[in-house]
Formats: structure tokens, C-alpha cells, sequence
């Protein structure tokens, strides 16, 4: 059985990011024959991760996707797990479940705290006791990923802390790091000299949020994770403005329209610069979050270096 922390020994890999959709109708996009999954798995990607809600409200949907993916046979399942609001007892039966369909991989996470949460005394708090667990009760039989913020978490006390933990992460038995989106290039930069210098070696996977519709963009950066947007980036929103705007109130929704055809040209082609640059630093990854646009996501991979 191929494992990820091998394959990062052999060459830049390419991996994707799905939701498993709300919908019966979004399933059968995503699973159907010449559907989301057959479109990215012609991209040859190492692995496919699946999301997961904090709490685990989609675990079916989550699992269904990834059986998927496992009986396909086409790439590996990655499944996302939070550990905010369980138990360790719950946890491991949980991850248990993952193992029992043929899931030995998982993206270990905190997840966002939900409003008016109050924790269980046993209750797991940080990501950091998640790979603790994962690595004292199940051993070697997962990979371990681990979320990275290159912009600091929005809650952490400061970058350096947050670096620190990241660090006992690794000391704990993480495999790799995926990061957190980050348009900031400089700021990447910064983080990247800055784990390693902190005695941090796993690989580094690069989580690049494709740039396709303004409304997502915008609340992508802004609802969990403050992060910076760059003036480029910003020139591209305010070109193809489509919000409520007291300078021109009543444009036409064919404008409308040409605006957000030109958002997304633009955006694939700050996306696949963005990955070129990446690459040209010599990250260890590519991990693209899809939004589970199949299309958009062709031609960003076809188009950028990654199939030089
Ligand atoms: P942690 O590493 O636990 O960090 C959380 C905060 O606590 C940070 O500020 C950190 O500095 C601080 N901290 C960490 N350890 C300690 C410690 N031991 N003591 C004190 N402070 C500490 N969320 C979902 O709900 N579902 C998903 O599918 C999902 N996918 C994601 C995919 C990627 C690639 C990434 C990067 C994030 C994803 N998230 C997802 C979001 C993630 O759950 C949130 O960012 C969450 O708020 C933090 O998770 P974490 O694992 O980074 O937390």
C-alpha cells in the first residue's frame, strides 16, 4: 500500500482538496462516471483529501466520498478529522471507522471553535493531542498531516507560538505539513525559512485556494482566517466589481456576468503564477483546494509548471 510520507522522498507532489457536497444531486456530481473525480483523477494527482465538519455532522457523506476514492483505486484518501468537542474515547472509535474502510490517512486538526462551545472535562483541545493520540493508540497504522499557518492561526499569540506548536506537532509523530491558503508571497517566504529554522523538516505541503469567483475569494480570506490580500489580488476584485456600489447602481446582469468571466481568467492566472512561484522555492507539494471545480482546476494544472 503506496504512503504518502514515502512519496514526498521521490518527487513535488500534486494533491486536491473536496467537500463532500450537501446535496444527493452534488454526491452524483462529484461520483458519477466522467464526474468531478474522474475529471481530477486524469490530472494524476498523489492523493485526494475530503473534508470534514467540525463536530462531524458529514461524516457520511465525508466517508462515502473517500470509499470512493479507495475503491477506485486511482489515488489515495485523505480523510480531515477535528477533534474539537470528543473525547478520546470517541475519537478512536471515530478513526477507527476510517481504518475499517481502508483510510490510513488523516488530516489531524483542531477545527473552528463553534459559538458558545463549552468544553467537556476530557475533551480534546488542540490539534497537538490529536497526533499525541492518534500515535499512542493506533501506532504507525496512520499518516499523519498537519495543519500549518503561514500567516500565524487568527487565534494564536504569536507566530513564534504558533511555530512552536507546529513543532511539537512533528516532536508528536506528524508526517507532513499541509498549509493554510496564503496568497502573501512574502509572508510565505518568511514562514518557510522560519519552521526550518525552528528545527522543523517534515514536508511541506502547499494549500493554494484557486482564485475563481470574487464573493468566495473574498469570504475565503476574510470569515475564518484574516488573511492578507495582495494589491494584485486586489486590483482583480476591483476590475470586476459585482457588489452593491453607489458609483454605478444599476449595472446589467449581462455586465454582471462578463465581470465575473473576467474575475475568474484573471484569477487562473494569478492561481497559476501563484504555483509557479511555489514551485520555483521548492515546497514538497502542491495541494490545490478544488472547491470541487473540476474544470477551473484542468486547466490551472495544465497550464502551470506542475505538468512541465
Ligand atoms: P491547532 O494546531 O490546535 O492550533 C489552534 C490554535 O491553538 C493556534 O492559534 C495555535 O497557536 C494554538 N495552539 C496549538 N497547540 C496548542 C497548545 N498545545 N497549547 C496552547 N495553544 C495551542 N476545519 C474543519 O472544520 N474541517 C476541515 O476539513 C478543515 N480542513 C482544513 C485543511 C487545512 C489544510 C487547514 C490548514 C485547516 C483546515 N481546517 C478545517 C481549519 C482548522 O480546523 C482551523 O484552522 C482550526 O481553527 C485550527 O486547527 P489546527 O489544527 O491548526 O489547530
Amino acid at each position: 500500500m503506496p504512503n504518502i510520507k514515502d512519496l514526498f522522498n521521490q518527487k513535488t507532489l500534486l494533491s486536491f482538496e473536496l467537500f463532500p457536497p450537501k446535496t444527493d444531486r452534488g454526491m452524483e456530481k462529484i461520483c458519477r462516471e466522467g464526474g468531478t473525480l474522474d475529471q481530477l483523477y486524469r490530472l494524476n494527482p498523489d492523493y485526494i483529501s475530503c473534508t470534514y465538519h467540525v463536530g462531524g455532522s458529514n461524516v457520511e457523506r465525508n466517508m462515502a466520498v473517500l470509499s470512493k476514492i479507495q475503491n477506485d483505486g486511482r489515488t489515495l484518501p485523505v480523510t480531515h478529522f477535528t477533534c474539537i468537542g470528543n473525547t478520546p474515547k470517541t475519537v478512536c472509535g471515530l478513526l477507527q471507522a476510517y481504518l475499517d474502510h481502508g483510510i490510513h490517512h488523516v488530516l489531524a486538526l483542531r477545527g473552528d471553535i463553534p459559538l458558545g462551545y463549552e468544553p467537556g472535562k476530557e475533551d480534546l483541545r488542540y490539534a497537538t493531542e490529536l497526533v499525541d493520540l492518534i500515535r499512542r493508540e493506533f501506532g504507525d497504522k496512520f499518516t499523519i498531516a498537519v495543519g500549518g499557518s503561514p500567516e500565524g492561526h487568527i487565534q494564536c499569540r504569536s507566530i513564534q507560538s504558533d511555530i512552536e506548536y507546529l513543532k511539537q506537532k512533528q516532536d508528536l509523530g506528524a508526517d507532513y505539513i499541509i498549509t493554510q491558503l496564503c496568497w502573501d508571497m512574502d509572508q510565505f517566504k518568511w514562514w518557510y525559512d522560519a519552521i526550518r529554522s525552528a528545527g522543523i523538516t517534515l514536508p511541506v505541503d502547499v494549500g493554494v485556494m484557486p482564485v475563481l469567483d470574487s464573493a468566495s475569494t473574498i469570504n475565503m480570506a476574510l470569515s475564518h482566517n484574516a488573511c492578507v490580500m495582495p494589491r494584485a489580488l486586489c486590483e482583480i476584485i476591483s476590475r470586476n466589481w459585482i457588489f452593491p456600489n453607489v458609483f454605478t447602481p444599476e449595472e446589467s446582469e449581462e455586465e454582471i456576468r462578463r465581470k465575473k468571466d473576467a474575475f475568474m481568467e484573471e484569477g487562473i492566472q494569478y492561481t497559476i503564477s501563484q504555483i509557479n512561484e511555489y514551485l520555483s522555492l521548492g515546497v514538497d507539494g502542491i495541494h490545490l483546494f478544488t472547491l470541487n471545480k473540476a474544470d477551473a482546476v484542468t486547466r490551472i494544472i495544465k497550464e502551470s509548471n506542475l505538468s512541465a
